[in-house]
């Protein structure tokens, strides 16, 4: 572990364009989950402190963040991606210190990062109004208008991924933004800040807020300053975001997490399919909300298949997320033990394979041996709950219909995959699952900003990613002249 990286002081609560003390002068330890050690103190910002934040967010939004024009917005928005890139690889380190995700995943994420930043740069000036055809002496069309002050509450999970796409998209159609990151991975949250403040943002466009999610986090997203919220998290806190939202009459997205489904036929490409089963499922230790937790198989290729995913999970290495194995460890004690009481849930069921914690791992880190089950019933708990871990279930069936029924019969509904090589299968259920997203093929599409994201039912609503999500971070006025 090491604190080198990190060139801002993260003690503190970014405002108004600079560094600043949280008001209450509280911090709070900041995990490795990789060995359970403390890297540094975080700021445990407060009411106070979202106070001057949504303030600052709103003072900027009568400066010169008001009067740029959209591409001198965009120019901004693509700088700040320009030295994310320069940065990726000190961003990396942080993500993988911080989330103990292993380095490669972590480069991806800030990579992915930069390419929001550069998306969203480049779409700034592109969400045009319409003009529309009404009664004889009128000219009617519509702007397309910042929402105002956005607030984003987000989660340890994809820290620099979840900045991009909600943040990038906001600032995108001018509005100001006031960021809450996971009290247990704000790094890179606070190192976008310093880089946009480095790229020439207008102060009070970025504000960011650590602290915990019952104090930062509640004070946000209940403000009645905040015009819009944006939350990626657990279903419980979702409602009381929708609820606080309610108060305010504020429009939110909400985003999450899912039970998703691969759908394998008999007449499937396996080799293709392989690695997706299996990585879909292990990516950052399972802790993402498309991870895929439930693969489907017809009993033509069920053998085949769990014995070949099996055999991938033997070889699955977990250790720290320097060592940049398969598997890093769990954000946090915490976490693992939910996990663990998941896989205690399945002591009666076929566990068909597990991958292995290697024998150097610290013994503070968090690590939870990868866990493939087998002969699960589709209403299992461990087969109807998002796990957040890296576990797996296999379930057979025999047609289209019952794996159709099967994959709807959760109450999530926010990624699915088919594999099969019958065009009019693919169709039909494309159509058919119940899914923000649908993978033919395929699984995650190689996570592509441009693809629009959400779900339905308690993967929540609203959409993130793509041009989509500026319909979202704006709002619409509709403008008629009566001029004879
Ligand atoms: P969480 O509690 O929902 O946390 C998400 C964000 O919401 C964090 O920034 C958190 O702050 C904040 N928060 C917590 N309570 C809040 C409140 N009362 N008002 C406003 N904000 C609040 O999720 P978690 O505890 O980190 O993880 C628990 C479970 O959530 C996981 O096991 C997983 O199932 C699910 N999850 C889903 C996703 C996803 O991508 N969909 C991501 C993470 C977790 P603090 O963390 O600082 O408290
Ligand atoms: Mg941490």
């Amino acid at each position: 572990m090491s604190t080198e990286d990190i060139w801002f002081d993260p003690s503190l609560c970014f405002i108004g364009g600079a560094w600043v003390d949280p008001v209450a002068g509280q911090t709070l330890d900041l995990g490795n989950p990789s060995d359970g050690t403390v890297i540094c103190q975080i700021a445990r910002g407060g009411q106070e402190d979202v106070d001057h934040a949504v303030a600052a967010a709103e003072e900027a939004l009568h400066g010169p963040w008001a009067r740029m024009t959209a591409p001198e917005r965009g120019r901004i928005l693509a700088k700040i991606g320009q030295l994310v890139l320069d940065n990726a690889d000190t961003l990396a380190r942080l993500e993988a210190m911080d989330v103990g995700k292993p380095l490669k995943q972590a480069k991806a994420d800030a990579l992915a990062l930069a390419r929001y930043m550069e998306f969203y740069g480049g779409a700034a000036d592109k969400l045009h109004g319409h003009t529309i055809p009404y009664l004889d002496g009128y000219t009617v069309y519509t702007l397309r208008e910042p929402h105002g002050v956005t607030g984003h509450i987000i989660p340890w999970n994809y820290p620099m991924q979840i900045i991009g796409r909600s943040v990038g998209a906001a600032l995108a159609m001018g509005n100001a933004a006031v960021l809450k990151p996971a009290e247990e991975a704000c790094l890179t949250a606070l190192a976008f800040a310093d880089l946009a403040r480095q790229a020439g943002l207008p102060e009070g466009v970025l504000n960011v807020v650590p602290g915990l999610g019952a104090e930062a986090g509640a004070a946000l997203s209940a403000h009645a300053g905040v015009n819009h919220v944006s939350f990626t998290g657990s279903v419980g806190v979702g409602k009381l975001i929708q609820r606080q939202a309610s108060e305010n009459i504020v429009p939110v997205t909400l985003e999450l997490g899912g039970k998703s489904p691969q759908l394998v036929f008999d007449d499937a490409d396996i080799d293709a399919a392989l690695p997706f089963l299996v990585n879909a499922g292990v990516q950052n230790a399972g802790q993402t909300c498309s991870a895929s937790s439930r693969i489907l198989v017809q009993r033509g290729v069920f053998d085949e298949v769990l014995d070949r995913m099996a055999a991938r999970y033997g070889d699955l290495q977990v250790g720290p997320a320097m060592a940049d194995l398969d598997v890093g460890p769990l954000i946090s004690a915490r976490q693992k033990d939910i996990v663990e009481g998941f896989i205690a849930q399945g002591a009666s069921l076929e566990k068909a394979a597990q991958g292995q914690v290697v024998t150097d791992a610290p013994d503070g880190g968090h690590y939870v041996a990868p866990t493939l089950f087998a002969g699960v019933s589709p209403g299992h708990v461990l087969a109807q709950e998002e796990i957040f871990g890296p576990v797996q279930v296999v379930i057979p069936f025999d047609d289209e219909a019952e794996a159709l029924s099967i994959a709807n019969g959760t109450q999530f509904g926010l990624v699915a995959s088919v594999w099969s090589r019958e065009g009019a299968r693919q169709m039909r259920l494309a159509k058919a699952l119940r899914a923000g997203q649908v993978f033919l093929n395929n699984y995650g599409a190689g996570g592509g900003v441009e693809l629009p994201f959400g779900g339905t039912g308690l993967s929540g609503h609203g959409r993130e990613k793509g041009f989509e999500a500026l319909y979202g971070f704006s709002t619409l006025k509709t403008v008629a002249a009566l001029h004879g």
